[in-house]
């Protein structure tokens, strides 16, 4: 049956939950400012990665004021502590950027 299939996504999903992953994306696609060059990196969920060396001109990428991480400001997905504030119902815990 159709429903079978959605009632299954949905066991999986609360299994994610319980295992501490929620929904966080973990990687994100960074875009070097200088050169364009795009490249996908796993983030890390215990820390905010400050400075990403591009892989394509060898700048040095540092977070735009405001932000905590490369990955907030060059990624297309912020960093977990972001994604975690982020999600409606989550223990709401400031980024580790800002103490
Ligand atoms: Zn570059």
């Amino acid at each position: 049956m159709d429903d079978f299939s959605g009632i299954a996504a949905w066991t999986l999903l609360l299994c994610h939950r319980r295992e501490g992953t929620g929904l966080m994306e973990l990687r994100s696609k960074i875009t070097c400012p200088a050169c364009g060059r795009q490249e996908t990196e796993t983030m890390p969920t215990d820390a905010c990665q400050f400075f990403y060396d591009c892989k394509g001109c060898g700048t040095v990428l540092r977070p735009h004021p405001g932000d905590c991480c490369v990955f907030c400001s060059f990624g297309d997905v912020p960093c977990p502590p972001v994604q975690e504030v982020r999600l409606p119902g989550a223990a709401a815990g400031p980024c580790c950027a800002t103490s």
